[in-house]
């Protein structure tokens, strides 16, 4: 992107322009007037100077311009010199020089062409028209208007189209045609909103306020331009803010609202100042200067219109000058200086009879008439007037012409010409009438518009705040909303834990029911184990000290519990008797009938003593065939006796053994502690050895007692 391109984006286009006017005037004025131009604001008197420099500079650009194009242009090529004659475009524009400047986008719109390149084409079209405008050249602004609009449409180019829309539309308005005016701005409208383009949109409502003003729709008018001017408030910058004011207190001054229109005068050049755009501030200071005139503030005027002549004067606006020429004119008849007055008017009206401008010729005529009047000159002043009312009615200035008509009635009445007189008085009450209907609709119009927006605006403030107790409700609802969900989530969340930690317990107990069951088999195994063991070692420990055959005690365990039994006796001092079975014959029984018969023998013999012991006795082997009652605590005749019992149902018993020719029987020798006076183990049992002995020797199946 070339660097001036870049520039010119970072700076505002009406910033551009001023400070391009400002550089230039710098330039040429000399460096002394640089702390003058950063005032706050822009002086008429520095306006006229920073005017009439920038024509002198715009003047050289020019001549250098089209110099420099002719002699090198043809070195470079089209494109160089399109973007040269674009720049001098613009800096022409800003220094106010409207021929230069048009002239030079007329170069750029044919280098635009020969290159075949549609932005800059448009661009300089768009430029080319907004100056003829301004030159009130309609004729060319129309055709190259239409052709801007042909080739934006061709192109698709939206933005091209808009602004060719706004341009016909003031074209029209300017030709008078309102209706076609309406219906372009209209078009223009819709393309600016269509693209979201809020300046471009400011600018259409404005111009549409201006045909509405024209169709008589006063109300409408108002409106639109308020919404010109709120809207480019809303955009933030100041560009055009002045033309928006000036044209809403025209329309104040319009309705005699006296006050408005003042409020927005003042706003109008404060804008312009704060611009520092001379040809604005010399409009608003002009438009002033008149609405000053009409409420009779004559000094104000005075220096406001001579002030807005000085800037117009150095731009070469001439139908401004004559315009103003008529203000400073008024102002000086109402402030009694007649021959200044007389001047100034001459001056309005040779410029405006040179334009063929009915506005400036038929005032000042008017107002020469009103001059020559108070002067006494009869002749003069009706000759002004008559032509006066002439322009002024074709024209349709009315309240100019009311003007006329008052002045021609004074006339007649100072020349006694009372017919014409009444004449006079009837065609300006007519006038006065038709004003002051006017008036009165445009004022009940702006009031009803004033109170609809007034309306509208509290239906609007109303709604906002519906809006925000709406807003604030929602606002209340979601917050509960939001909590009822934390809550419902935190208890869902609860829930789950619990959940989970229920079904972990559940298969904890599982586990654990599971295991309890595994160790109560394992422990019903042991204990059975155990009971096994112990039945077993009680086997064991019964078979270690059973002898097998009979069932009776062995003989290690029969002596350990004789000794036992002995050494108690003894230390208790009491008795203890023990017996000595020996079977009889035993051989001759193991020799007749075999020896597995002897077993039975001893077996069934020592069965019956077993069943007939007492409690507390025991029987064991004492070896083959001989076996030892132990009878712990019996004295001798106790033990005689159970003796003599187990002796008798042995016999008994072994007889129904088996028929055999001698019955086995039982001898059976008694000693008892106290009796036989033993102390050891081995005198009882030789004691119980002696008595068996002669219970043989006695003849067998017997009982002996041991004697000494
Ligand atoms: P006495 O009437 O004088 O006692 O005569 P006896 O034959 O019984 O005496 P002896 O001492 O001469 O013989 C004992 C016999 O007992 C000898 C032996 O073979 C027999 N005997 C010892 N133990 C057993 C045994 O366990 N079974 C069998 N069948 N015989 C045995
Ligand atoms: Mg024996
Ligand atoms: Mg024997």
């Amino acid at each position: 992107m070339p660097i001036g391109q870049q520039i010119r984006q970072l700076i505002h286009p009406w910033r551009r322009r001023s400070l391009a006017a400002v550089t230039a005037i710098a330039f040429v004025s000399g460096f002394g007037a640089i702390d003058r131009l950063y005032a706050d604001d822009l002086s008429p008197v520095m306006a006229g100077q920073i005017a009439a420099s920038s024509q002198r500079v715009a003047r050289v650009v020019h001549t250098l311009w089209r110099g420099s194009d002719r002699l090198l242009g043809p070195l470079f090529g089209h494109y160089p010199r399109l973007q040269l004659a674009r720049y001098v475009g613009v800096l022409e524009q800003a220094l106010g020089a409207s021929d230069p400047a048009a002239d030079a986008w007329q170069n750029a719109i044919e280098r635009a062409r020969a290159l075949a390149s549609l932005r800059w084409l448009i661009e300089a079209m768009d430029r080319s028209v907004a100056l003829a405008l301004t030159r009130g050249d309609y004729d060319s602004a129309s055709t190259l208007a239409t052709e801007l609009l042909l080739q934006s449409r061709r192109n698709g180019l939206l933005q091209g189209q808009a602004a060719a829309e706004g341009y016909l539309g003031v074209i029209a308005r300017r030709r008078g045609k309102l209706d076609e005016a309406r219906a372009h701005q209209e078009t223009a409208l819709a393309l600016r909103r269509g693209q979201n383009d809020r300046a471009g949109e400011a600018q259409v409502l404005m111009n549409l306020g201006t045909v509405h003003r024209d169709l008589g729709d006063f109300a409408r008018a108002l409106e639109l331009q308020i919404a010109a001017l709120e809207l480019r408030r809303s955009l933030g910058g100041t560009e055009r803010l002045d033309l928006s004011y000036r044209n809403i207190a025209l329309l104040y001054r319009e309705i005699e609202d006296t006050e408005q229109a003042k409020i927005h005068f003042e706003a109008a050049l404060e804008s312009s100042r704060r611009n520092l755009d001379p040809q604005s501030l010399a409009g608003a200071l002009g438009s002033y200067a008149s609405f000053s005139n009409d409420i009779g503030d004559a000094a104000a005027a005075l220096t406001m219109a001579q002030q807005a002549r000085a800037i117009d004067a150095s731009m070469g606006n001439r139908p401004y000058v004559g315009l103003e020429n008529v203000e400073i004119g008024r102002a000086l008849i109402r402030l009694d200086r007649d021959s200044e007055a007389t001047a100034v008017l001459q001056d309005a009206l040779e410029i405006g009879r040179g334009l063929a401008h009915r506005e400036i010729t038929g005032n000042a005529l008017l107002h020469l008439g009103r001059l020559a009047l108070r002067a006494g000159d009869s002749a003069l002043a009706t000759k002004h007037l008559d032509e006066a009312i002439r322009i002024l009615s074709q024209a349709g200035l009315k309240s100019g012409l009311s003007e006329a008509y008052a002045a021609r009635e004074d006339l007649a009445l100072a020349s006694g010409q009372l017919a014409a007189a009444i004449e006079f008085t009837h065609r300006r009450a007519a006038l006065r009438e038709e004003l002051l209907g006017t008036r009165s609709g445009r004022q009940l119009a702006a009031l009803k518009s004033r109170y609809e927006r007034a309306e509208a605006d509290q239906r609007i403030r109303l709604l906002s705040l519906n809006n925000e107790v709406q807003r604030l409700r929602l606002g209340q609802q979601a917050l509960l909303r939001n909590i009822g969900i934390g809550v419902a989530a935190a208890l869902g969340v609860l829930l789950v834990l619990l959940l989970r930690r229920y079904r972990m317990t559940q298969q904890l107990n599982r586990a654990l029911q599971q295991k309890n069951a595994e160790i109560s088999a394992h422990e019903a195994r042991l204990e059975a184990a155990n009971a096994k063991l112990s039945t077993h070692a009680a086997e064991l420990y019964q078979a270690a000290i059973t002898d097998p055959l009979t069932g009776a005690y062995n003989r290690g365990h029969l002596l350990r519990q004789l000794d036992e039994h002995l050494r108690c006796a003894n230390r208790q001092e009491q008795d203890l008797s023990v017996l000595l079975i020996d079977f009889d014959h035993f051989k001759s029984i193991n020799d007749e009938h075999g020896h597995q018969f002897g077993d039975r023998v001893l077996a069934g013999g020592i069965q019956i003593v077993r069943q007939w012991l007492e409690p507390g006795d025991m029987v064991g082997r004492y070896g083959g065939e001989e076996f030892i009652v132990v009878m712990p605590s019996r004295d001798v005749h106790n033990a005689t006796a159970i003796a003599e019992r187990l002796r008798d149902k042995v016999a008994q018993g072994l007889a129904n053994l088996s028929g055999t020719r001698r019955r086995p029987t039982i001898s059976i020798g008694l000693a008892s502690l106290r009796d036989c006076g033993a102390s050891t183990l081995e005198e009882l049992l030789g004691a119980a050895d002696v008595a068996v002995y002669r219970a043989k020797a006695q003849g067998r199946n017997r009982v002996v007692r041991y004697a000494a």
